[in-house]
């Protein structure tokens, strides 16, 4: 047939709204629209650091995509993309191919490991729910492991390399976790080491000074010790190595190590031949690849610029900004109408520090504490509203 073929690669934030706002706004036969997704599930990046700490189930963390989309306008094929061919306007697959006219490329970022040695082979992520299943019980099996070998303080030892927004958020969940699983353990909770490693002058590095002291005041409280301006230089089996400074490297034994040092594109995209910057495309005003019109980047394989000439963060807020620009630029490709710009519209980051206590900007100002962590919950319910109406909100969102 003629009918013009939309395949959106990734389900993750940029690709379901993509989805949700074509499967809204095209006409009956007016396309086919294909996503392709790794799971049947889309995962809620925002809430991983719970289901990694322990302090909340994993099941909270995703949603079935049968229940988002509607398979009647949309197919879905739950496949791995293994390669995307431009030339030929195809996607290979782990078990067949697709082609297309236009591609929606919204596979999410990488871990940016920048060549440090032991990174990849040792140190978990926080990515995907199948990722933060295995901290999850890799933290567990420690404290296990610790009662046959009371020597090994290693076992409780644990470190999260960055204290960008991830490791924050992480921390604070972690120590929250630690009192409940020594007492299950009957573990001396002093004997248990929170290390939180960032390179930079601060932990949030570029975030409100306020607000990034109220934040590493109240993880400190909680048991996180902070080593900025400390950069991890090696991970192995036995921990990690550090340098502060011109300082003499200094190592840390731990079996827990948890990257979360930053993201990069996905390799695919560096494979597919198209001109990137960390594995990530410089998209034009219309989020389309540059000399390629017909291929779209949406979520962390985007690079944009603010008006000053800064990249903008890798954020959920602005894969689904633009996953709604991208569908509207889609649907007036295919109608012969003009394509509109993307503005992002930052409405602000809140960041959570465990239970009842969080950091953020919104609608330019600055709240902390219980407020900040109240609106945290708001933003976590108004995105399940967003993609799945009230339904989902009373099935996954969390009131208390
Ligand atoms: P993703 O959401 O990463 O989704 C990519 C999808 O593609 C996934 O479903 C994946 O399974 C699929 N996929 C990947 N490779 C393949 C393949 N080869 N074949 C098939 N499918 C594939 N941002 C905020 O704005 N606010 C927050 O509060 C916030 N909190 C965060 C907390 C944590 C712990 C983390 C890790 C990130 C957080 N972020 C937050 C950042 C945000 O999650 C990302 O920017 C966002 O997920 C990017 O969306 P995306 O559409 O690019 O891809
Ligand atoms: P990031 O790039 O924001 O932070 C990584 C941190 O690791 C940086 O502070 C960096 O200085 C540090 N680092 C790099 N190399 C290091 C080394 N060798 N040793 C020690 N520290 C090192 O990555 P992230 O925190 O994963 O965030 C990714 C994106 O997701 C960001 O855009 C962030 O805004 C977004 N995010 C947002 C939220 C939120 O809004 N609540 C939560 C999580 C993530």
């Amino acid at each position: 047939s003629n009918i013009p073929k939309i395949v959106i690669l990734g389900a993750g934030y940029g690709g379901v709204l993509t989805a949700l706002r074509l499967q809204k706004q095209l006409n009956y036969n007016e396309a086919d629209v294909t996503l392709v997704n790794k799971h049947d599930y889309h995962y809620i990046t925002t809430h991983l650091h719970m289901p990694a700490a322990g302090t909340d189930n994993p099941e909270n963390a995703r949603v079935s995509i049968s229940k988002l989309i509607d398979e009647f306008k949309i197919d879905f094929v739950k496949s791995t993309v293994v390669q995307i061919r431009p030339q030929d306007k195809k996607v290979i697959l782990e078990d067949g191919t697709l082609s297309y006219d236009y591609l929606v490329i919204g596979l999410g970022g990488e871990p940016e490991t920048f060549g440090i040695p032991g990174l990849l082979e040792h140190a978990m992520n926080i990515r995907s729910i199948n990722s933060v299943r295995l901290i999850r019980e890799h933290i567990e099996y420690q404290f296990a492991r610790f009662k046959r070998e009371p020597h090994r303080t290693d076992y409780l030892t644990f470190v999260i390399g960055g204290a960008g927004f991830t490791g924050i958020e992480f921390v604070g969940e972690l120590a929250d976790r630690i009192p409940e699983l020594c007492k299950e353990f009957d573990v001396d909770p002093n004997l248990v080491k929170i290390y939180n490693v960032e390179a930079g002058p601060s932990a949030l590095p570029g975030f409100d000074p306020e607000l990034v002291e109220y934040a590493m005041n109240v993880l400190t409280k909680k048991g996180v010790t902070f080593k900025i301006g400390t950069a991890i230089k090696s991970c192995s089996q036995d921990g990690v190595v550090v340098q502060k400074g011109e300082d003499p490297q200094e190592e840390i034994r731990s079996q827990t190590v948890i990257w979360s040092g930053g993201v990069r594109g996905n390799r695919l995209i560096e494979e597919a031949g198209f001109e990137t910057m960390r594995g990530r495309v410089k998209v034009d005003d219309q989020l389309r690849v540059p000399g390629s019109d017909h291929v779209y980047v949406v979520g962390d394989n985007s690079l944009m610029f603010n008006p000053e000439g800064r990249p903008y963060p890798p954020t959920a807020q602005i894969a689904m900004q633009q996953g709604v620009v991208c569908a509207h630029n889609l649907v007036a490709s295919i109608r012969n109408q003009p394509l509109k710009n993307f503005a992002f519209s930052n409405k602000g980051t809140v960041a959570s520090l465990g239970k009842g206590e969080a950091v953020g900007i919104a609608f330019g100002k600055k709240y902390k504490g219980r407020v900040a962590a109240w609106l945290k919950k708001l933003i976590d319910i108004r995105y399940l509203f967003i993609i799945g109406g009230l339904p989902l909100v009373f099935r996954k969102g969390k009131f208390l």
